[in-house]
């Protein structure tokens, strides 16, 4: 029997997300089969709102689907601190654990030579920017402790070395490959607060 045309379509999509290997894309595939037609209607609708009212924060890079930003609007935050984060979803597990109150900026990604990811592509150019316009006086970077993470710190703290700006980074307590978003509360807490200064400014030298 040849395969069915519209499973192996969907099938193709699921496999394109990340965590979603062949066997499982094909069961998800088949499992579309039992939902309702609205179900199906609303879940198509879903994914084309993604592209069509998700968009980046100009300012902070988070995902929003408004035209105001609910983290930079928020006048109680400090704004002399900047977090540096990979991803929208390492805000919102921050922000969940009501353990910070500066800004963020989300780089969507991590500078990787082998997977041909630039700094360009990780909006490291917007970031500078960012750092300059708001007069930052501490950037904290809170990268995943992957092989791409440390080389996409070591490369800002690097630009960020001559600017009048502290740069730190969470503390080595989070476990070697770890990505942020399945590390524990209690570890995120305790790695920001006792974070390492990488450079500091100093106005005399
Ligand atoms: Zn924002």
């Amino acid at each position: 029997m040849d395969p069915i045309k519209s499973i192996v379509d969907i099938k193709r999509y699921f496999q394109k997300l990340p965590g979603i290997g062949e066997k499982t894309a094909e069961r998800l595939a088949y499992a579309t089969l039992k939902l309702s037609p609205d179900d199906l209607k609303n879940f198509s609708e879903a994914i084309m709102a993604v592209k069509d009212k998700v968009h980046r924060c100009p300012n902070c890079g988070v995902f929003i689907d408004s035209d105001e930003c609910p983290i930079c609007s928020d006048i109680s935050r400090d704004q002399d601190t900047l977090l540096v984060v990979n991803e929208t979803r390492n805000v919102i597990s921050f922000e969940k654990n009501n353990i910070y109150h500066g800004q963020y900026f989300v780089l969507g990604g991590t500078i990787s030579p082998l997977k041909n990811v630039s700094p360009d592509d990780v909006h490291i150019p917007e970031l500078l920017s960012v750092i300059d316009k708001n007069n930052v006086k501490e950037v904290i970077l809170a990268l995943n402790s992957t092989v791409d993470g440390e080389t996409t710190a070591l490369y800002i703290a690097k630009l960020l070395e001559n600017k009048q700006v502290k740069v730190s980074r969470l503390a080595y307590g989070l476990p070697l490959g770890a990505d942020l978003e399945y590390v524990d509360d209690m570890t995120i807490t305790r790695s920001l607060n006792g974070r390492v200064v990488l450079s500091e400014y100093k106005k005399n030298e």
